[in-house]
């Protein structure tokens, strides 16, 4: 063996000059010679060192040879080591001694030392080649240990991995009967040849087993749902019932059961765990073994333990879920139950204010009074509404009814739907609208509401005296309508959850105009719905908001065909009305008979207003009070006119004076009619039924 290390050799005589000539004869050897003088010495060498072969003195002063060698051998680590003797007598009898103490030779001295060599190196090479079996013996059991540490991390892995994925396997699931199928089919194969999960019925109802099976060779693993104790066999029947009293694992072993049809095979064994969670048991699961031959090992028990604690808070969760979904269904009904019966004695009483106004003495008290229940009246309403719209759309009860939109239009509509809430603040509004109309596939009516609900908010969330402004724009394929405010503001963490339903910033705000807190959520659903989105920003409290709609805007191809004015045509007999007057009451109650007669009105009060009002609302006509503040009615007519393709069909001049002059100046203003106050309604009509695109206008 070339490289391989020196081993040692212990020579042992009492005389020095003996040992220096072992030592020149055997250092030819190139191995270590360590040499001691006395039995005791060669002792401690030997507890200390690994010895290939002792050459020991049988004559030696106190311990002689043969004592050394029997307690050399006594020694466990030279138990086996060769001992030879050295000695000066060939005598039988002590050579039979030496022997009977271990000796494995003899050599004569004085030594030859040829043979000396020879008979050692035998030993070296002995020992050099026992040394490497060992080595080896002890490699491969290091590599089995290897191994099995291996196999065992590998399968700690796998258990664990196994316990991950049916943990979010189990997350996964909100209804208990989902949860229990996905434990018994998650449980096979790893953990049973049949799976079974049983839930406890509430008392008197019978229980539901959820079954898996692994598939047979060349058979599909399965599944079934069983009613009723009748589908397990009567022994694991019974183990399941005493799990599900007792809240204890059950243990079963050397059964020899059929598989529940459908499945096929037989239960050896089963073991029962509880589901359990905050005290109750909610079920079992049963884990059966069979077809496959193999038998519950512990680490599998103690896997299917924590499964089962596992799936218990799964369990828990889901009936949980199924409570509180209960109690929300159970809340929308109400809601939407409430809604309805609140809603029907509001008509009745909008129609007695109705009457009042129309019949009563005109004494401020009684126009105050009327107008107090005006107001509160459509305060409820619009709450009342909010909530059946709200419990509707939860309900998925809310159905749009889609057509091209022009957007504007929708703007005009909601600028004047909030108008008294913003004007009551005393708050600047400013409307912004692009010069080409932007179409949308929308329900007028709803989006309306949206708009509606977002300006009235911007007035209520303003302190009074504020700017609440709308602008409608085209961006690519987007409609944006924005909506902002110089209001109160809205804290960052608060921007997104103002859209969920009940949520306010601040319920203890005391508010002119209190709320629900549902308007945002219409806002968000009704938008959603028609494929857009809605977004809020603010750079915090008392900066004001603003909230961002964006819908898909129909391309100009898809746009309806426009009228000579680029709106569409008016339906039939219904026209789109702006009304202009200083005198609010004045206006409102011409705005009202109008509408009455079904006209669509949108209201201004001077003259910078009416030309915002028609470059938003493009009405079909215009009627302007001659009196105007700051700009009269004869140039809001002439600027109108300016625009032909934005000009109303008709304009209708009211005045106070009715001589030829005035009538000249209307006329040269551009007005189509004159009337004369108090304005005779018929003549009114006649005067816009010219703008119905059926008859030729003018
Ligand atoms: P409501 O106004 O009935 O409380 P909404 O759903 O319309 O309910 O609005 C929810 C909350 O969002 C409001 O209570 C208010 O705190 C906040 N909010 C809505 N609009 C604005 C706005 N323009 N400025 C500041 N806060 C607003």
């Amino acid at each position: 063996m070339p490289d391989a290390e020196p081993t040692n050799i212990l020579v042992v005589d009492d005389l020095p000059e003996k040992l220096l000539a072992y030592r020149t004869v055997l250092e030819e050897l190139g191995e270590n010679v360590v040499t001691a003088r006395s039995g005791e010495e060669a002792l401690g060498l030997v507890l200390r060192h690994e010895f290939a072969v002792i050459l020991l003195d049988v004559t030696m002063p106190g311990m002689d040879g043969f004592e050394t060698a029997a307690l050399i051998r006594r020694r466990r680590r030279s138990a086996h080591t060769p001992i030879i003797f050295l000695t000066a007598f060939a005598d039988e009898v002590r050579a039979a001694e030496g022997y009977a103490h271990g000796a494995v030779d003899f050599i004569l001295t004085p030594v030859v030392p040829e043979i000396l060599r020879a008979k050692v190196r035998v030993f070296v090479d002995l020992y050099r080649m026992t040394q490497q079996v060992r080595r080896q013996a002890e490699e491969r059991i290091a590599l089995a240990e290897e191994r099995t540490k291996r196999a065992a991390a590998e399968d700690a892995t796998r258990r664990s991995n196994f316990l991950a994925d049916v943990s979010r396997a189990l997350a996964d699931s909100l209804d208990p009967g989902t949860t229990a199928r996905t434990l018994a089919r998650q449980a096979v194969p790893f953990l049973a040849d049949l799976a079974g999960v049983t839930l406890a019925g509430e008392p008197g109802q019978p229980w539901r087993t959820e079954l898996a099976w692994a598939g047979p060779p060349g058979r599909e693993p399965g599944g079934v749902r069983l009613t009723g104790p009748d589908g397990p066999h009567d022994e694991l029947r019974d183990a399941v019932e005493r799990a599900l009293g007792r809240g204890q694992p059950e243990r079963l072993d050397g059964l020899d059961l059929p598989y529940p049809a459908p499945a096929d095979g037989r239960v050896r064994s089963a073991a029962v765990f509880p589901l359990r969670a905050r005290g109750r048991t909610l079920g079992v699961l049963t884990l059966a073994l069979g077809p496959s031959g193999r038998r519950h090992e512990p680490a599998d028990l103690a896997l299917a333990e924590d499964l089962a604690s596992r799936a218990g808070i799964a369990l828990d969760n889901a009936r949980l879920y199924k409570d509180v979904e209960r109690a929300d269904r159970q809340k929308n009904e109400f809601l939407s139950m409430l809604a309805h019966e609140l809603r029907n004695p509001l008509a009745p009483i909008r129609n007695a204010a109705e009457v009042l106004r129309m019949s009563g003495p005109d004494q401020p008290q009684v126009r105050w009074a009327r107008e107090v229940i005006d107001r509160q009246l459509s305060h409820l309403v619009r709450l009342v509404d909010d909530l059946l719209d709200v419990s509707r759309i939860t309900r998925g009860k809310i159905q749009l009814k889609p057509e091209p939109v022009d957007l504007a239009a929708v703007v005009g509509h909601a600028v004047e739907a909030s108008r008294p809430a913003i004007e009551q603040a005393k708050h600047r509004l400013e409307v912004a609208l692009p010069p080409e109309p932007v179409w949308v596939t929308g329900d007028a009516a709803r989006l309306t509401q949206v708009l509606t609900n977002l300006l009235n908010n911007a007035a209520k969330y303003t302190d009074p005296g504020g700017r609440v402004a709308l602008a409608l724009a085209r961006e690519g394929g987007e409609a944006v309508v924005r909506v902002w405010d110089t209001g109160v503001g809205i804290p960052a963490d608060m921007l997104t959850a103002v859209f969920d339903l009940f949520t306010q910033v601040d319920r203890s705000l005391d508010r002119s105009q209190g709320g629900l807190g549902v308007g945002l959520t219409l806002v968000k659903r009704l938008v959603e719905m028609h494929g857009g989105s809605v977004a809020a920003h603010s750079d915090g409290p008392g900066k004001g908001s603003e909230f961002v709609i964006r819908l898909p805007a129909l391309a100009a191809a898809e746009a309806p065909a426009a009228g000579a004015n680029g709106r569409p045509p008016a339906a039939a007999g219904r026209l789109r009305v702006l009304l202009v007057d200083d005198n609010v009451d004045g206006a409102e109650s011409l705005a009202a008979l109008l509408r009455l007669a079904g006209h669509e009105v949108w209201l201004a009060h001077d003259g910078p207003g009416a030309l915002e009002a028609a470059a938003g609302f493009r009405p079909d006509a215009a009627v302007l009070d001659i009196g105007l503040p700051g700009m009269d009615g004869y140039e809001v007519a002439r600027r109108l006119r300016a625009d032909p393709a934005a000009a109303p069909a008709v304009l209708v001049a009211v005045t106070g004076y009715g001589r030829d002059r005035d009538r000249e100046r209307s006329r040269e203003a551009g007005f189509d009619y004159h009337l004369v106050k108090p304005v005779d309604l018929a003549e009114l009509h006649r005067a816009l039924a010219a703008a119905r695109p059926a008859v030729p206008a003018r």
